[in-house]
């Protein structure tokens, strides 16, 4: 039977019904997968509905695109290294606005949408906190409407997969595009040259002008690979735009008849190194050639497309590049852009240096990550020299010009030149990232208000005194879409049922369930939420990795990256605290310790400190004296998706790094929005959390910033806290004494040691109020009726995180990008 002919509009929208997906399915299974029934697997399942998923994304998508040109908007890049995604399934099944559809269809597979998302494997192009707020805020752009698109590199070895044997981290490589990623399009057609190495020919042009090219037969092809970021029930489908290196000579674009097949055949393979992996050091940097190639690679890639987009519409009218660009730089990691498009605007598009730094510093903006000095991005100018050499050049003129400019302001400084120079000066000399991205930035931004505060009076406070007005602040926030109402579908519907949907996207309106704190009956069955999620999780800790655990009991979670600021080893002290208790016969309140991260595998410290977490939790768990009162878990392979289990799960959150460390912190905002209440310095976001919660429903502990910079000033000595009292003495002397490491008494003696000489983290000098903290803690828990009431006032209190309020300031703030709505 001949079809009806369809018109436009049915043409456009592909069917978003239960029938019109079952067709989908099978469609997917029979013409993509070419499988049948009998042959399809669980995996291909999920192919085939990401695939119809997808289709139904295509037309917005396309007509998203259309539209900004269009209406020539604003346009905002998110330029990252990172972008720790996780899985796509659920997020564009509910933000596509189809998820009743798509599981009424699922008859027709066989499989519930929970079986398919687990059948999907992470995206984890990134570290941690950095990447997830990439991805965060790619969700909160599209959901607000800004016509903003991603760029970052197409890793094809994401973070790797953390195995822990033997009691250590074991890394293994993250293959994850072995199987098809169903959510990216490959553009090859748009692939973009980018140059390295060669030299700088200088010469004066006709009208007496000195000018410079770079001059290489060293390129790297760029090719993009698309994946469309759908906003939260509208029409928007965004960009996120990843790069993967390719031979040039792939392309035809160097020798290849000079004999040496092989060798050349070789060479493609060095070039394609560039996207081969991510760099697993979180807030650390160290120096690799690798590392500062994949820079440029995303940054070179980047412009050239931004600007080849932006002449589309507007040819040489350079002036207009600010009001139609505006460039987000995560971190200094991107930082080389700025150098890149000073190279595009003056060697190529011959621009004037006045003109062009103009352009740049109206274009640019940067958010810094951490007050850490060992984070802080240094390129040796050697390295520069080599590799990016027209980049340098351009970099010592900024910086030439830049100085003047200090020197005018404080004539005969010399020692604060030296201080704001971009090239650190010494035996070896350093291009420093952070201050090019000031000085080449319109705004520089922190994460939460005590980091935003903190880096004008310490790490940029000379930056601060010549142009305090670029520098605010923009406290970090999560996609209430991934971490609520995916992560946590049963409190999600509870709250629904209570105060409407509306929360979703409006987080703050989770206000109205403030009524309902102190009702017994929401109570009840905020309670039973909970403990469902608590089941959850300790089904998949069976089924994963054989452990136990006794969702009676209280579940104390600290997961994130394994660094000593955040002091795991603190969490590790109080355990073993714990543990003297019990055998003392002490009573305590029945606990379950979860710790997980991942540790860069050459961060010696923390591998140690994943070590003595799993010796203590098999010494614990070994003893019988132990059983249903106390039990530690090291949590492995933690990543989003199992974040997405052991949150929701939480009762106490751990966010207790030594204050004036943490920037922002974004897990302690996924666990409140989630019901657990907070144990907590006051770090990073901690301390709006609690502005906004409430003091009496948070338990904030330890020194704040100024009272460990006094107690650094005055001179910190933690064997005064060790001779004064007993149970850290007790905790310490265990660990000494080789208890967690029979076989090997010597093992862990080196972090008392260290606890005792130097203790950078100050563990010595908080553990008395941590300790006591967590007394109360379990003492408050006792009182069901009242932490319920704590539990559900976090939950009605932290509306102001959604990452949508951030992005909405980044937007008005900075930015200065309008929503544009897409009309299909
Ligand atoms: C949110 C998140 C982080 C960041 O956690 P912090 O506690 O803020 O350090 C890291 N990793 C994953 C997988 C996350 O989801």
């Amino acid at each position: 039977m001949a079809k009806t002919t369809k018109n436009a509009s049915d043409i456009t929208v592909l069917g978003t019904d239960a029938e019109a997906f079952r067709k989908a399915f099978t469609d997917h299974i029979h013409h993509t997968l070419a499988r049948s029934k009998y042959t399809v697997t669980d995996h291909e399942k999920f192919l085939a509905v990401a695939y119809a998923v997808r289709d139904r994304l295509v037309d917005r998508w396309i007509k998203t695109q259309n539209t900004y040109y269009e209406k020539d908007v604003k346009r905002v890049y998110y330029l990252s290294l990172e972008f720790l995604i996780g899985r796509t399934l659920g997020n564009s099944v509910l933000n596509l606005d189809v998820e009743s559809a798509v599981t009424e269809a699922l008859d027709e597979i066989g499989m519930t949408l929970e079986e398919l998302r687990e059948q999907e494997v992470d995206a984890g192009l990134g570290n941690g906190g950095l990447g997830r707020l990439a991805a965060c805020f790619l969700d909160s752009m599209a959901t607000l409407e800004l016509p903003a698109t991603g760029m970052g590199i197409r890793y094809e070895y994401g973070m790797f997969s953390q195995k822990i044997v033997n009691g250590e981290q074991e890394e293994q490589p993250d293959n994850w595009l072995r199987l098809p990623n169903p959510w990216e399009i490959a553009r090859p057609a748009n692939a973009i040259k980018v140059p390295f190495y060669g030299y700088v020919v200088s010469w004066m042009d006709e009208n007496g002008r000195l000018r410079n090219r770079w001059e290489t037969k060293d390129y790297v092809m760029a090719l993009p690979y698309d994946t469309p970021i759908p906003g939260y029930k509208n029409n928007t489908v965004n960009n996120l735009r990843l790069w993967s290196a390719k031979s040039a000579d792939d392309f035809g674009l160097s020798y290849f008849n000079n004999g040496d097949y092989i060798a050349a055949v070789q060479d493609m393979e060095l070039s394609e190194t560039i996207s081969k992996v991510l760099y697993p050091n979180d807030a650390s940097m160290n120096g690799k050639e690798l590392r500062l190639k994949q820079q440029y690679f995303l940054c070179s890639a980047s412009l050239q497309d931004i600007i080849k987009r932006f002449k589309k519409l507007h040819n040489n009218d350079w002036k207009l590049f600010p009001e139609k660009v505006a460039i987000q730089l995560n971190d200094t990691h991107p930082a080389i852009s700025i150098a890149e498009m000073m190279r595009i605007l003056l060697d190529i598009e011959n621009l004037e240096w006045d003109e062009a730094w103009d352009i740049v510093t109206h274009t640019f903006a940067y958010t810094n990550h951490t007050l850490m000095p060992e984070a802080l991005e240094k390129w040796p100018v050697s390295l520069f020299e080599k590799l990016l050499p027209r980049h340098l050049q351009i970099i010592y003129e900024i910086n030439a010009r830049f100085l003047r400019m200090v020197s005018m302001k404080w004539p005969g400084d010399n020692a604060r030149l030296a201080r704001m120079s971009l090239i650190e000066e010494g035996g070896c000399k350093m291009v420093r990232m952070a201050y090019l991205s000031i000085v080449g930035s319109f705004a520089v931004n922190g994460v939460a208000a005590l980091h935003s505060d903190l880096l004008k009076t310490t790490l940029f406070k000379d930056f601060y005194e010549l142009w305090p007005e670029k520098f605010n602040n923009k406290t970090n926030g999560v996609t209430p879409r991934r971490w609520v109402r995916k992560a946590n579908p049963a409190m999600s519907e509870l709250i629904t049922s209570k105060i409407g949907e509306s929360w979703v996207k409006d987080l703050d309106d989770l206000k109205k369930l403030e009524k309902f704190a102190k009702d017994a009956d929401f109570q009840k069955k905020f309670m039973e939420v909970k403990k469902q999620n608590k089941e959850r999780l300790a089904k998949y800790l069976k089924a994963t990795q054989n452990v136990d655990v006794d969702t009676n009991t209280f579940f104390d979670v600290q997961v994130k990256r394994i660094h000593e600021y955040k002091r795991q080893l603190l969490n590790i002290l109080h355990a073993i605290h714990l543990y003297i208790q019990v055998k003392d016969g002490k009573e305590i309140m029945p606990r379950t310790i979860m710790i997980g991260g991942k540790s860069a595998p050459g961060y010696w410290m923390a591998k140690q400190i994943i070590r003595l977490a799993n010796a203590v939790a098999s010494i614990i768990d070994a003893d019988p004296d132990c059983k249903g009162k106390l039990k530690m878990v090291f949590l492995e392979n933690y990543r989003v998706s199992f974040a997405e289990k052991i949150i929701p799960a939480a009762d106490l959150s751990e966010q207790i790094s030594t204050a004036g460390t943490e920037a922002s912190g974004t897990g302690n905002m996924k666990f409140a929005l989630n019901g657990a209440l907070t144990i907590g310095t006051l770090d990073g976001a901690n301390v709006e959390m609690k502005e906004e919660v409430g003091d009496d429903n948070i338990f904030i502990f330890g020194l704040t910033v100024e009272e460990v910079t006094d107690l650094l000033a005055k001179g910190y000595r933690p064997r005064d806290f060790y001779e004064h009292d007993d149970d850290l003495r007790r905790v310490i002397d265990l660990i000494t004494s080789g208890f967690f490491s029979p076989d090997h008494p010597e093992t862990f003696k080196h972090i008392a040691e260290k606890l005792l000489s130097h203790d950078p983290y100050m563990l010595c000098a908080d553990f008395r109020s941590y300790v006591d903290m967590q007394k109360k803690v379990a003492d408050a828990y006792q009182d069901k009726k009242h932490w319920a009431e704590m539990a559900i006032l976090n939950v009605a209190r932290m509306g102001k995180f959604s990452s949508d309020r951030t992005i909405k300031q980044y937007a008005e703030e900075i930015w200065n990008a309008k929503p544009c709505s897409i009309k299909l």
